[in-house]
């Protein structure tokens, strides 16, 4: 009886150790890890599937080979003196603790591995398992992420634009060196610190804490992702004006707001200089127009005087006067004719736009008013006048028949001698202006004049080759100004001119 149950037990352990066999049998088979032993000689005796697949031997090619086959050359050695020791008190404990360790397939690749080693005896024999990953994989990710972080800490330091982001509480979180160089604090000053009692002055500090809760209870979005511009402090206690977006982040489940920080305050101080600059010039211009007023009307008695008396003398001398005294007598009238016309064109330029009152302008019935005003020179020189649909804008009408009819008569002017004016009017809307082209086939212009003949007096001409006092095209550009406009000129000499000039365009203008 004894012995029959002790027949049973023996059966049963051997069941068990036959189950056991078999069980460790399918994990060696269908580890998903690579497993290796080998000898005290280094020699491999068993690889599993998955380490014939990694390595891409077969378990033939590997039984029997040394196990430095799967290591890469310069790590060969090292790694037949680590395996000596290892045999002189093996234990289970992973290799190579804190050092990167590769591995070599048959194809020559190296890959980096993390290896789990363990011990057992075969009998007298010592035997080493080796469970192999290979964590190539895991290390390009690492790569990654590292790089990216790299990346990201590389744009935080170089950017131009102060980073600072928050948390949902109104603490500072990130702080990059240009924050510092703007506001003053390090990032270990600041870093944890409420921004509101940092970097916003005291009058907006309510404000701010308002804004990043409404935020967060209702999501409305009234400064996010917006550029803003507002008063910051410095560290020192001096509000600087900056501009900023502010953009929400979300990272593992936690919100956060970065805003991209820009100090303005040279900006703005131009922007000062600027405007004071302008508002000078206006200044300035003033007193001008007013200087050449006054100057242009006040000459005018004086020069009445002069043309009296000439006249005068003339009649006095009229029958005894000597051939040289009557051609000084022409002299001085000529001379004083064209006087008087300057000083009467001197004086028009200072009073264009005078009391000026904003009106529709119907610029065809303007242009065909200029037209027949110039109907002899037109008849005399044979022009060909093309003359598109203009539109009706808003203006001063006595200055945009001016400027219409300063361009056309200079156009039918500077025509090419013996060949027949051919003068075209167009005009086409741009986004917030009218664009208006008057060209012609005159003589043309050499391009270093092309900014120089809207200056007031200034002519390329004599008056004996062409008459004029060289002020109409200023009074064109004035007239453009006044219309918040542009008047510019390109020309082919000997080929024509293309006068353009620019009104502002307002929501009642419209195609007649
Ligand atoms: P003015 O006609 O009295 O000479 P402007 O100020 O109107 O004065 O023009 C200045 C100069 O620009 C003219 O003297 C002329 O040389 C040149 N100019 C103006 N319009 C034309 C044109 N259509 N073709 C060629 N030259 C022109």
């Amino acid at each position: 009886m004894l012995i029959a149950k002790a027949i049973v037990f023996m059966k049963d352990s051997n069941e068990i150790l036959l189950e056991n066999e078999k069980a460790f049998k399918s994990l060696f088979e269908h580890a998903t890890i690579s497993i290796l032993v080998t000898d005290e000689n280094g020699d491999i005796t068993l690889g599993n599937p998955n380490a014939e697949k990694l390595f891409g031997y077969t378990k033939e090619e590997l039984t029997g080979k040394p196990i430095e086959l799967l290591i890469p050359e310069p790590l060969k050695d090292i790694h037949r003196k680590h395996r000596h020791q290892y045999f002189k008190a093996p234990k289970a404990r992973p290799m190579g603790l804190g050092k990167d360790l590769f591995a070599r397939d048959k194809n020559g690749r190296t890959f980096p591995v993390e290896i789990s080693l363990g011990y057992y005896k075969l009998g007298i024999k010592k035997m080493a398992v080796a469970f192999i990953t290979d964590v190539s994989e895991r290390k390009k990710a690492e790569a990654i992420l590292r790089s990216s972080e790299e990346t990201t800490r590389l744009i935080m330091n170089s950017a131009l634009d102060a980073i600072v982001c928050i948390d949902t509480n109104g603490c500072i979180t990130v702080w990059n060196p240009q924050a510092e160089k703007i506001f003053g604090y390090t990032e270990s000053e600041i870093k944890g610190r409420r921004l509101s009692e940092t970097i916003i002055p005291e009058k907006y500090r309510a404000l701010h804490e308002a804004g990043l809760k409404r935020y967060i209870t209702t999501q409305e979005q009234n400064v996010i992702n917006k550029l803003i511009e507002i008063t910051a402090l410095h560290r020192n206690g001096r509000e600087f004006p900056v501009e900023l977006t502010i953009i929400p982040m979300r990272q593992k489940d936690n919100d956060f707001f970065c805003a991209f920080i820009r100090d303005i305050t040279e900006r703005r101080e131009a922007e000062l200089r600027q405007n004071e600059y302008a508002e000078d010039l206006k200044q300035k211009n003033i007193e001008l127009e007013q200087f050449a007023y006054v100057a242009s009307h006040d000459l005018q008695e004086p020069l009445r005087t002069v043309s009296g008396f000439v006249e005068l003398l003339k009649r006095h001398y009229k029958d005894q006067a000597d051939e040289n005294v009557t051609k000084y007598i022409n002299y001085i009238t000529d001379a004083s004719d064209r006087m008087r016309r300057l000083v009467q064109d001197l004086l028009d330029y200072s009073r264009l736009g005078r009391e000026r009152i904003l009106e529709p302008i119907d610029c065809n019935k303007v242009v065909q008013e200029v037209l027949s005003d110039l109907t002899m020179a037109i008849q005399e020189s044979q022009a060909v006048i093309h003359l598109d649909q203009l539109p009706v804008i808003s203006g001063f009408a006595t200055e945009m028949k001016q400027l219409f009819q300063n361009l056309l008569s200079n156009s039918l002017k500077f025509r090419k001698p013996g060949e027949p004016p051919v003068i075209t009017i167009t005009a086409i809307p741009k986004e917030d202006h009218w664009q208006f082209k008057i060209a012609d086939n005159g003589i043309g212009i050499d391009e270093k004049y092309w900014e120089r003949i809207f200056i007031i007096f200034q002519r390329l001409h004599t008056k004996n080759e062409y008459d004029g006092t060289g002020i109409g095209l200023a009074h064109c550009k004035k007239i453009t100004e006044l219309h918040n406009g542009k008047i510019w000129v390109d020309s082919t000499p000997g080929e024509g001119s293309r006068f353009y000039f620019t009104v502002r365009k307002r929501s009642t203008d419209k195609w007649k």
